[in-house]
């Protein structure tokens, strides 16, 4: 068993001064949807014997706990589809209280019917759903496939056990633009906060992303002809600017990478299915955290060596947009 009690007085802490205190875990590169902005069509997934185990994935999570990290994210891939997903949240669950203040997730919310109850009982408190359209035919176009009634149901599900659910929107020009306005009025009246997204440039997909990147100040300021925003002091540890939509009473966010840097107040590094620690979603720089468990090798000087690398910012452009990839991984490989 391991010791969960011993949390060390020393932090993390990167050359720029940022205390690093949420860790986001991916637990698989694998996903039964497509999403045309994340993947390509035709993916190839790791073998299975690549991903770092329940045990294995607890030992890195625990070096992290013990060096301050308080907030841990599970995502993938879609996490929901590891077999053992409950058997890893079980032990994650472990630390709640334990130098871990917050056990959360993100997905696509097609399984959730299944794991709602589950992860309530394992102390997640709020989740992240990704969900790009309410329209039945636009949400399969864009997830190659997926069918909407399993996610709403899957809502539905998570909020009857008394999970508290934010809703992820990446904004996509020619596929939800239109339809944000509804979307965000049909979250807001289930109390439903939502965090619009920029489509980030990472790994090859089939198309431009120049034709489907939008930048969020815009979308803002079109929102405001018809609602009032005001600011919301509200933080969750992400990189989300908040604002409070008067007409609907709801919470609206903006994650904006390319239009509006938000490095300055990075807290988190990202940790892949097989083990690497990547120190910036927008970097290379990365720590093979397996093969120092793999040969019982010294995790914490792993971090502390990681963390002293960790890149002062993104390198995301705009104007860079259409000349490929700013990363070549896709973000279901590092873990969103
Ligand atoms: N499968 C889960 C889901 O969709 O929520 C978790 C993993 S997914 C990679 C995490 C988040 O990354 C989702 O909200 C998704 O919309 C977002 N995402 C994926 N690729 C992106 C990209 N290129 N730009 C911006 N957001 C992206
Ligand atoms: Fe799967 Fe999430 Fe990527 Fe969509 S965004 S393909 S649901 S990993």
């Amino acid at each position: 068993m391991l010791d969960k009690t011993n949390a060390h007085t020393h932090g993390l802490v990167d050359p720029f001064g940022r205390k690093i205190t949420y860790l986001r875990l991916s637990v698989t590169d694998r996903c039964d949807l497509r999403c045309t902005y994340c993947m390509s069509e035709k993916m190839t997934f790791l073998p299975k014997s690549d991903l770092l185990d329940a045990s294995e994935l607890e030992q890195v999570a625990q070096a992290f706990i013990t060096r301050g990290v308080s907030k841990i994210r599970i995502t993938g891939g879609e996490p929901l589809v590891r077999r053992n997903i409950m058997d890893i949240m079980e032990r994650m669950s472990g630390y709640l209280g334990h130098g871990l203040d917050e056990l959360t997730l993100t997905t696509n919310g097609t399984q959730l019917v299944k794991h709602a109850e589950l992860l309530a009982k394992f102390g997640v408190k709020r989740i992240n759903v990704s969900l790009d359209s309410l329209d039945p035919d636009t949400f399969t176009r864009i997830t190659r496939g997926g069918r909407l009634n399993p996610v709403l149901d899957g809502i539905t599900a998570a909020q009857s056990h008394g999970l508290k659910i934010k809703l992820n929107v990446v904004v996509l020009k020619r596929d939800n633009l239109n339809e944000l306005p509804s979307m965000i009025r049909w979250a807001h009246a289930r109390d439903i906060d939502v965090t619009l997204i920029e489509a980030m440039p990472m790994g090859e997909i089939e198309e431009d992303r120049f034709n489907q990147y939008v930048p969020l100040l815009g979308v803002q300021s079109e929102l405001s002809k018809d609602w009032t925003l005001t600011r919301d002091t509200y933080r969750t540890g992400g990189p989300s600017d908040y604002w409070r939509v008067k007409e609907t009473g709801g919470r609206l966010g903006f994650i904006t990478p390319l239009s509006n840097n938000f490095c300055g107040g990075c807290n988190r590094v990202r940790l892949t299915c097989t083990g690497k620690l990547f120190l910036c979603l927008g970097q290379n720089e990365d720590a093979d955290l397996r093969a120092v468990v793999r040969s019982g090798g010294d995790l914490d000087a792993a971090l502390l060596e990681a963390i002293g690398r960790k890149p002062k910012a993104h390198d995301f452009r705009i104007d860079a947009l259409g000349q490929g990839p700013a990363v070549a991984r896709h973000m279901s490989m590092t873990g969103g």
